[in-house]
């Protein structure tokens, strides 16, 4: 494997304009595209953008680690335009079977954004794009599918069903996209994976991006993958710098008493908390609103259409917290998110680095907060490990020792953080 290591250097962030010497018109993109992303007000490629478009668009497979947020569904999305401008390398038989592009994505919200971000990059070209995804009628699918497709994003679960039914046929793709491919296997996509593999020509293109690649995912990639070229902007798992992020410790009786404190700071204008579980969300959005803090849940036991009500209202700024759970979270891409609470400290600590990497885009400062418990500590250290630096401590310093802390030994809800977390000072660094 060749490795183009585009790792920015130590604090500098992957998206905003002016990063990078390169310009899109440099990595050999057609003006149509160009003109797009002029409207669109990109400026300059990103780091991963620099690294994998021209290897993608010469051809060449490849292994992208990126995490969302350094401008990777471009990365993928634009060489897939490209393609799509050049003839058929398979005649299309009918219009049942002309996809010539499919992107898999492990959630309907990151399946629709992906959906989303090619028509707004191709919008000066001929290509249509479609998403489908589960939870929703496979009517209105099949008649699309039916019309014809160049371009088809999608879950793997739906399309499976699709596929049985005869509904999709796999056999014109030329270029494959694995999105978020650590997460598709985490969710447990992996034989629905194998079998639209399966369902593929053998000889394609294909793009396989991820925010973590190990061991056991190199060895499965190096099957999908034919000579890659392995670019990557985040080898370490890393956050961004200009994200504030500290740790509130509680005792577990307190936990929603010490995120309505938080809340109530009016300088927590758009947040989004994380808890573990599907019955979490709901009661934290649930305390929220009977405290009079507007507040709505997604997880996957919503039906798809309240999940997007949830979204657009947060997205427009009606509403002002959103809870979720990590897989709902997914892909959800909304500038201004002011902080990013955890509920819940994720047992996975790349689940941080995800989470909190909602906060801090589009050249917004950002703050994640944390509520721990004694039993989590375990996890934050992990965090804290991965992430090489300890967090800020705010509303009291932690027992000494995790395992000697009785969860009683933990801060009460009145040492909860209600200042601004950029404004906190650590009162303790701790090592590991
Ligand atoms: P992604 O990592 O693909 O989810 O992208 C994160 C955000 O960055 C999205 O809001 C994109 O629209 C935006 N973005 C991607 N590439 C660029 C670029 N080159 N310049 C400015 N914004 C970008």
């Amino acid at each position: 494997m060749r490795v183009l290591d585009s790792t920015p250097a130590a604090g500098q962030r992957a998206r905003p304009a002016g990063v990078g010497p390169s310009s899109f018109a440099a990595l050999g993109l057609d003006r149509s595209i160009l003109r797009a992303l002029d409207g669109a007000g990109y400026e300059h490629p990103t780091p991963i953008q620099t690294a994998a478009i021209p290897p993608a668009l010469a051809g060449r497979d490849v292994l992208g680690c990126a995490r969302t947020g350094t401008g990777k569904t471009a990365a993928f999305a634009l060489p897939i335009l490209q393609h799509l401008l050049r003839p058929p390398v398979r005649l299309a038989a009918n219009d049942h079977s002309r996809i010539r592009a499919l992107v898999l994505a492990p959630t309907r919200e990151l399946a629709a954004q992906i959906e989303h971000n090619l028509a707004t990059y191709g919008r000066h070209t001929e290509c249509r794009p479609l998403v489908i995804f589960g939870g929703v009628s496979q009517l209105k699918q099949v008649q699309a599918l039916r019309r014809g497709v160049d371009v088809l994003v999608a879950t793997p679960g739906r399309l499976c069903d699709l596929m049985a039914q005869g509904a999709a046929s796999l056999s014109h793709v030329e270029l494959l996209v694995l999105d978020e491919f650590d997460r598709m296997l985490d969710q447990g996509f992996l034989p629905a994976i194998r079998r639209i593999v399966g369902a593929l020509p053998a000889k394609r293109q294909t793009l396989l991006f991820s925010a973590t690649v190990p061991v056991e995912l190199e060895a499965l990639a190096s099957k999908l993958l034919h000579d890659p070229v392995r670019v990557s902007v985040n080898a370490q798992a890393s956050t961004p710098d200009r994200i504030d992020q500290a740790v509130c410790f509680v005792e577990p009786a307190n936990k929603r008493a010490a995120l309505e404190r938080f809340l109530d700071d009016g300088e927590v204008t758009r947040a989004l908390v994380f808890t573990r579980t599907k019955h979490g969300a709901n009661r934290v959005a649930q305390h929220l609103t009977r405290a009079g803090i507007e507040a709505d849940a997604i997880h996957g036991n919503k039906s798809q259409n309240a999940r997007e009500r949830a979204l657009s209202r947060f997205r427009e700024g009606t509403l002002r917290v959103l809870v979720a759970t990590d897989v709902a979270a997914r892909g959800i891409d909304i500038d201004g998110v002011s902080h990013v609470v955890n509920f819940d400290i994720p047992a996975d600590p790349e689940s941080y680095v995800h989470r909190i990497g909602r906060t801090g885009r589009a050249g917004h400062p950002g703050a994640a907060l944390s509520l721990c418990t004694a039993e989590e500590r375990g996890s934050l250290q992990r965090i804290e490990r991965l992430i090489a630096r300890p967090l800020d401590i705010v509303g009291g310093a932690p027992p000494a020792s995790a395992t000697a802390a009785g969860a009683g030994a933990v801060a009460t809800p009145a040492a909860a953080p209600t200042r601004r977390i950029a404004e906190a000072r650590p009162r303790r660094r701790r090592r590991y």
